[in-house]
């Protein structure tokens, strides 16, 4: 999220002046690192959380999918400028084209995916995408997913061939290498601390050398806390109102990993299905290609698990810390009304490696447990927020917090995550430098043509969209 909004700070407004802290000895080691996410490049082209069905079994409503996609589009707009004036290299560095495919067994769901086919397919943003219920079309597709299977179960899949594999982990070195390249500071070991407002509006940054134990001071017009799990935690001290009344969930993950290339080999795609009864929507398991520093390997989980950290190197203590009197109600309310959510952790926690193993048989029965590895995956940290009516939430969104006067934001919430930096980030840039940058809306629109307008809206645009940045970077 920092590497995403300093890049577009320093494109609209190449004077600026941009100082980065990072407490790890280098960027991306925290959720961004290709092995802490799942690196889809989320577009809600296969993942069925963003498109629910409907109670009454009509067709279900787009909307929500839409816009996901409509803002990857925006990604892959910047991308696709970055790639062009030299700021990030060759697009499968960090892209890779990966078909989506959404895959369901049983006639509900069955029926379900076909009645979410049928608004897809004249969407200009979800063009091309494939329907099938016939096993021999879907084992072409991802042979994987049938090889072995016996159930004479009804199953079906949806394709989309533009789909994609993102290392985000690269995104953000090569981000940061442009910003250096272009006179900002990048401070590794660095722990920002504590932040103050001084008396004219700016702010006053103590900052760590977690290599000498050093303590520094630093004066900044404009904070952004990209700090991820920690971000509540800073934004707290900052002590802006805003921010008061947040309290994050923390969610741990696990990954089984293959590189045995007789299986790589066989699976070229990302396959989502339906989430079990009161998991997150983010913990919906998918069998996954990835590509990292040009190297394929599949991917299967998240497992979801319980672990009170904010971020993957945090503390056991970030929880406790971070209640308030004013986030008490909210955390309490969570804690009582999200009861399946909690057992459905449990329940996580409980699972033998076996039981987990089960799972992955579920996608694809011939998997043998010789050829895959138990990784940990990043910290997913929740926004629990307050509300009128229940107390407090638990949002799966992301939220920016900004103070009043625009002078701090920060970023709050994991999913849909680092596919829509690029988004969430215009939203910053808009609240904090609308009033500072003059033309910003145009000046942004040079990075990120679509910008202030609807790709959805209008197929000529959405398919020119698709089929330049395509072309840029190089997928399909
Ligand atoms: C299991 C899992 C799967 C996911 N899958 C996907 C996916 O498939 N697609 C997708 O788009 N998104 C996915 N996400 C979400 C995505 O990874 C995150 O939204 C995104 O990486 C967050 O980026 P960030 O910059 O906000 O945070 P991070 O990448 O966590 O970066 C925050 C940085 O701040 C540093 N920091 C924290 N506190 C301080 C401090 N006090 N001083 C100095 N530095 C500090 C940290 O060390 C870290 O480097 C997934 C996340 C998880 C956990």
């Amino acid at each position: 999220m920092s590497a995403t909004l300093g890049t577009l700070l320093k494109l609209v407004k190449p004077e600026i002046s941009i100082q980065v802290f990072e407490r790890l000895d280098a960027p991306a080691q925290e959720s961004s690192n290709p092995w802490n996410n799942a690196g889809t490049g989320h577009a809600a082209l296969c993942e069925l959380n963003y498109m629910p069905d409907s109670k009454d079994g009509s067709l279900p409503n787009p909307a929500k999918a839409i816009a996901i996609n409509e803002q990857f589009q925006l990604s892959r707009q910047f991308w696709s400028h970055l790639v062009e004036i030299g700021a990030l290299g060759d697009p499968s560095s960090f892209i890779n084209s990966t078909p989506h495919i959404s895959f369901v067994r049983g006639a509900k769901d069955v029926d379900y995916l076909r009645r979410r086919f049928e608004v897809l397919k004249d969407e200009p943003l979800f063009a091309g995408i494939e329907f099938s219920d016939d096993p021999k079309v879907i084992e072409s597709w991802a042979p994987l997913l049938i090889k072995g299977r016996k159930s004479d179960q009804p199953i079906a899949a949806t394709r989309v061939e533009s789909g994609t594999d993102v290392d985000f982990g690269s995104v953000t070195r090569q981000m940061f290498e442009f910003l250096k390249r272009n006179n900002a500071n990048f401070q590794a070991n660095a722990e920002v601390k504590d932040l103050n407002r001084n008396s004219d509006g700016s702010w006053n940054l103590t900052v760590r050398n977690l290599e000498t134990s050093e303590t520094d001071y630093v004066n900044a017009k404009f904070v952004f806390v990209g700090a991820g799990g920690w971000a509540l935690k800073l934004l707290q001290k900052s002590g802006i109102a805003e921010a008061r009344g947040y309290g994050t969930f923390p969610v741990g993950g696990q990954w089984l990993r293959t590189s045995n290339p007789k299986l790589v080999e066989q699976h070229s795609a990302k396959v989502y299905s339906q989430a079990s009864v009161g998991a997150p929507p983010m913990s919906v398991p998918h069998l996954d290609k990835r590509v990292v520093d040009g190297k394929a390997s599949l991917l299967f989980g998240p497992y979801a698990t319980a672990n009170p950290k904010f971020l993957k190197n945090g503390s056991i203590f970030d929880l406790p810390a971070s209640l308030r009197p004013s986030n008490l109600i909210p955390y309490l309310s969570v804690a009582l009304t999200n009861f399946s959510l909690i057992r459905y952790l449990v329940g996580e926690l409980l699972k033998t490696k076996a039981k987990k193993f089960d799972a992955l048989k579920d996608f694809m029965p011939t998997a043998s447990p010789e050829d895959w590895e138990l990784l940990n995956a990043g910290q997913r940290a929740q926004v629990i927020k307050r509300d009128k009516v229940k107390g407090g939430v638990l949002q799966f969104g992301t939220e920016v917090i900004t103070s009043h006067d625009g002078s701090i934001s920060g970023l709050l919430g994991a999913s849909p995550g680092a596919s829509t930096a690029v988004f969430v980030m215009l939203e910053v840039l808009d609240r904090s430098f609308s009033a500072g940058i003059p033309d910003l809306k145009k000046r942004i629109q040079k990075l990120v043509p679509s910008y202030g307008s609807k790709l959805s809206a209008d197929a000529k645009k959405a398919k020119a969209s698709l089929e330049s940045t395509a072309k840029t970077l190089k997928i399909k």
